[in-house]
């Protein structure tokens, strides 16, 4: 009987892919054939938001997997779920139709994702000779794993952070790569012919890029498939990284691997690039090796960090934040405010050449995310929830685990002219994707309404700001306070 490997948005590659080598063992140990599928489900996309950018992205990564397991006599059918409901039937109905006796998959850890795993476990119960088996392949340390002194898991950074270096030194064999699949005998050409011939759905009519985004611009900045997001490392390794520790929060210099997208579709694997990092840091473990690799990485375990949160606080996953407390708070109702943020006209350059970095790669640097979304949150005073959306709605790289902790309220106030005279020190990245700013001199780039002249300002065809900083952050931080007091 055969075997069926179920890929999902986060696991779409063949190599060190957990439960597909778990898919691969057990179809050789009963001499049946490995198949795999990937559901598709327009509708589902739709619930999530997701960018047209991420499903060209998973789409083109999908056609190029198909085609390198074909080489081995692997089928990869892709079936389309219009409705999220439909999704149960569609698994159940291949396992009926194909002689399927187990089916593997990775884990995803939101909420609607295990509802969805424990409908279909209810499903197999009621089948003879089927199971289902769900393995743990998106971190390098099972969430909910490290815990602290008195046994619950943990949930600060630093000490998570600590606890996972002592547990890697400890178990170096957490970053041995999975084996690829092993070939399917070539009789299986013939016998899922129509599976073979099952096409890659077309990018859907909802999921057009928008006029903005240049699609064939994005696909040579993003470029699918596995091959590339491994080149993608290995150049990182091998050149950028060198500059990591010291420049990553400088955007100008595009200082950062540019992997996200890779990972969150999981289009490369965690232990595969894990260990290639611990390779380049000489084999040393990453508190003890090169202090860039290191940097690096730890921005790494803040994804496994997240993953455990997910599984820790799983309202985060539903829409709500981890603090409930500001569930509570009253956000405006601000119109042209929202409309000036996600369009990068607020009048406050540094907040608007992110935003239009977002709109025209689908991608922020991290330094942007940060100060973009605080100056939604507080300066702004809008939901933080409509953010979070914009970017999962406009993002290559979306992750509901990263993007909703990354959106997390908090007290915390970015001023975003003292971060710019940090962070983009001679306003290059400001120049670059604000060009009424492109000739704007010296330490005026930042704050142009208030150190250039009245008149040379208006020549720009620059707004002034939506709000005044001192002010709004006033009103954010008495609004937080007021109405947390309340909750
Ligand atoms: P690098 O600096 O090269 O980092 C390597 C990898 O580590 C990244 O690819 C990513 O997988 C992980 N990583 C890096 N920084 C973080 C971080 N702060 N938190 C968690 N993981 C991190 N990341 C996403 O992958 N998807 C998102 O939807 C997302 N939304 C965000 C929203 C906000 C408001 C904020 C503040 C951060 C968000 N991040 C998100 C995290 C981070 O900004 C991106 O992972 C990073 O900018 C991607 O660029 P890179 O691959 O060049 O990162």
């Amino acid at each position: 009987r055969n075997v069926l490997h179920w890929f999902r948005s986060k696991d779409l590659r063949q190599e060190d892919n957990s439960a597909l080598a778990a898919a691969s063992q057990k179809a050789k140990e009963g001499k049946g054939s490995l198949l795999t599928m990937y559901l598709f489900s327009p509708k589902d996309m739709d619930w999530h938001g997701t960018s047209p950018a991420r499903t060209d992205f998973i789409l083109q990564s999908l056609q190029l997997l198909k085609d390198q397991l074909k080489e081995k006599h692997i089928p990869l059918a892709c079936v389309t779920a219009e409705e999220r409901a439909e999704k149960t039937d569609a698994i159940m109905d291949f396992a009926r139709k194909h002689d399927v006796s187990h089916i593997y998959a990775n884990i995803e850890y939101e909420v609607d994702e295990l509802r969805r795993d424990i409908k279909v476990a209810k499903h197999v119960q009621n089948e003879q000779d089927l199971s289902f088996e769900l393995l743990h392949d998106q971190t390098v340390v099972k969430p909910g794993e490290l815990t602290t002194g008195s046994g619950g898991p943990h949930k600060v950074f630093t000490p998570y952070h600590k606890a996972w270096l002592a547990l890697l030194k400890d178990e170096p064999n957490l970053l041995d790569v999975q084996p690829s699949p092993e070939a399917n005998d070539k009789k299986a050409a013939q016998e899922f012919k129509d599976l073979f011939d099952s096409k890659v759905p077309a990018l859907p009519e909802s999921k057009q890029y928008p006029p903005e985004q240049d699609q064939g611009k994005l696909r040579k900045l993003w470029p699918a498939g596995h091959e590339a997001g491994m080149n993608r490392l290995l150049d990182f390794l091998k050149e950028k990284v060198k500059n990591y520790a010291k420049h990553r929060s400088e955007p100008a210099l595009d200082p950062s691997s540019r992997l996200s997208p890779y990972l969150a579709s999981g289009i490369i694997g965690i232990r595969e690039t894990l260990s290639k990092a611990k390779e380049h840091n000489d084999g040393e473990n990453f508190d003890e090796g090169d202090p860039s690799i290191d940097s690096w990485v730890r921005e790494i375990v803040f994804r496994e960090f997240y993953r455990q949160m997910m599984v820790v606080t799983p309202h985060n996953a539903m829409n709500l934040p981890q603090n409930l407390k500001f569930d509570f708070v009253q956000w405006e109702n601000d119109e042209e405010g929202w409309k000036k943020w996600y369009e990068g006209k607020t009048g406050v350059p540094f907040i608007d050449a992110g935003m239009r970095q977002l709109n025209a790669e689908a991608y922020m640097h991290n330094r942007l995310r940060m100060n973009t979304s605080s100056y939604l949150r507080t300066n702004l005073l809008i939901d933080y929830r409509k953010g979070e959306r914009y970017f999962a709605e406009n993002l290559v790289d979306w992750d509901l685990s990263n993007n909703t902790q990354g959106w997390e309220p908090s007290h915390t106030v970015f001023n975003p002219v003292s971060q710019a005279e940090k962070c983009d020190k001679n306003g290059d990245y400001i120049r670059k994707w604000v060009p009424e700013l492109k000739d704007v001199q010296g330490k005026a780039i930042f704050a142009p309404h208030e150190r250039l002249g009245k008149k040379e300002f208006e020549k720009l065809g620059y707004p002034y700001p939506h709000v005044d900083f001192k002010e709004s952050k006033d009103r954010a931080l008495s609004r937080y306070k007021s109405d947390l007091a309340d909750a």
